[in-house]
């Protein structure tokens, strides 16, 4: 589970998020939807170690993340994917989700393999790699390099590389922006297929129809607050929200 209790992120005079508390819970996909510069990337960033917190805790299983490096972040057991993509261009795709796996930033699952050889641990992680390829449809790009792959398919990339590691916690920072409809569609089925138990996933969507359709919880923020929480028909029916919207 992951819990941002009490968070507030100040930039100079801005509070860009103020005193925001809620709670992710595993095996369901929790939304995060808000206008513009509501602060939902920035909740993301400061939850996998890119921005520092100014006040408030954001924990994972109980562990407190708000004073640790990315890498022991990423420990335990949290990834993400970011809003513009970043993606090794030059690397091949497999290189991409390898990188992901090598020490310091070592996925929770990976460390099993500490106790083989080095070589043998290498081996491990490019099985690992490529199951995840083959589980996203994109094992064909394998060997490709990751730039010269269409944009839709260098989206699916990001989602690769950030499950490989197998992590508890998985935050999605607008994976569906920029994709047509059919490519979103095919993102809607690969998200749903991670749905699992032991997974807590935070989707951020401009995308409504996304969202309405695969969220189990949706949280609304407006101006660095929390704004409602609810299920779907909840939050479409809530005027709040609608006023936040409409007033963007
Ligand atoms: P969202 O993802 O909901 O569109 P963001 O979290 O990106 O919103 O931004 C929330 C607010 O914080 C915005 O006003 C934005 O300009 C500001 N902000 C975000 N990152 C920074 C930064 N690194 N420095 C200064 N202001 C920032
Ligand atoms: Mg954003």
């Amino acid at each position: 589970m992951l819990t941002f209790d009490h968070v507030t992120k100040q930039f100079g005079a801005l509070k860009a998020i103020d005193d925001v508390s809620f709670k992710v819970k595993p095996g369901i996909i929790t939304a995060v939807i808000g206008p513009n510069g509501a602060g939902k990337s920035t909740l993301v960033n400061m939850a996998a170690g890119s921005y520092g917190v100014s006040s408030g805790r954001i924990l994972v299983d109980g562990v407190e993340l708000q004073r640790l490096p990315k890498h022991r972040i990423a420990h335990a057991g949290l990834a993400r994917t970011y809003q513009n993509i970043r993606l090794f261009d030059g690397m091949s795709v497999v290189k991409n989700l390898e990188v992901a796996l090598v020490p310091p930033k070592v996925g929770r699952l990976v460390a099993d393999t500490f106790g083989l050889t080095g070589r043998a641990a290498a081996e491990e992680r490019r099985a690992r790699c490529h199951a995840v390829l083959e589980r996203l449809g994109l094992a064909a790009h394998a060997e490709q390099q990751a730039g010269s792959l269409a944009y839709g398919q260098q989206k699916l990339v990001e989602l690769a590389r950030a499950v490989v590691a197998g992590p508890r916690v998985l935050l999605l920072d607008e994976p569906a922006a920029g994709l047509n409809h059919g490519e979103t569609e095919l993102l809607k089925q690969h998200i749903l297929a991670l749905r699992a138990p032991d997974l807590a996933m935070v989707l951020i969507e401009h995308d409504m129809k996304l969202i309405m359709s695969i969220s189990d919880t949706i949280v609304v923020m407006n101006r660095g607050q929390v704004l409602a929480q609810g299920n779907a028909a909840e939050i479409r029916a809530n005027t709040e929200v609608q006023e936040a919207y409409l007033g963007q």
